[in-house]
């Protein structure tokens, strides 16, 4: 059968609320939250049981990733301007300018991007379905795509070959 068709799952319940801030070089963010929407397209072929690949997998994939993330603080572990270091129970935040954040450890998650931006969230949540998707891969899937919303009408993608 033709590979081209594409299921898109967009719910609701697809969400997590989380604290962040945007830091590079020269800029810094306040602390502030959003309240996340993910949403997952994904593209291949049509298996013999009618699907590309059921939603049902796909929405369970997707809600680990935002319950992990779900009232956290969003740490970029791979930032270039701030240090992030372990103080016993702590997760501590230096910035450039010695500005520092210190955070219970268990309300963070720290992640390996340089900024915790729309486009590097949704980065990481495809790779995390991608290794959650990847036992389905023999089903002829070929190109899946996140899109994360930080705000209605505001949303980043990212699409990678899988
Ligand atoms: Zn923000």
């Amino acid at each position: 059968m033709s590979a081209d068709y594409r299921i898109v799952v967009q719910k609701d319940s697809l969400k997590f609320s989380a604290a962040h801030f945007i830091a590079y070089k020269g800029f810094r963010e306040r602390l502030h939250g959003h309240n996340y929407q993910v949403s997952v397209a994904i593209s291949g072929s049509v298996g013999a049981d009618g699907y590309v690949l059921d939603f049902g997998i796909v929405k369970r994939v997707t809600r680990t990733v935002c319950e992990e993330l779900d009232e956290r603080v969003l740490v970029p572990a791979r930032s270039d301007c701030l240090t992030v270091a372990r103080e016993g129970p702590s997760v501590v935040l230096t910035y450039e300018d010695g500005a520092r954040f210190l955070f219970p450890a268990a309300d963070c998650v720290l992640l390996p991007i340089v900024h915790v931006s729309a486009e590097e969230l949704a980065e990481y949540v495809l790779s995390r379905l991608r290794d959650g998707l990847d036992r389905h891969a023999m089903r002829g899937l070929t190109e899946i795509e996140v899109g994360v919303s930080e705000a209605p009408g505001q949303a980043a993608y990212r699409r990678a070959e899988l």
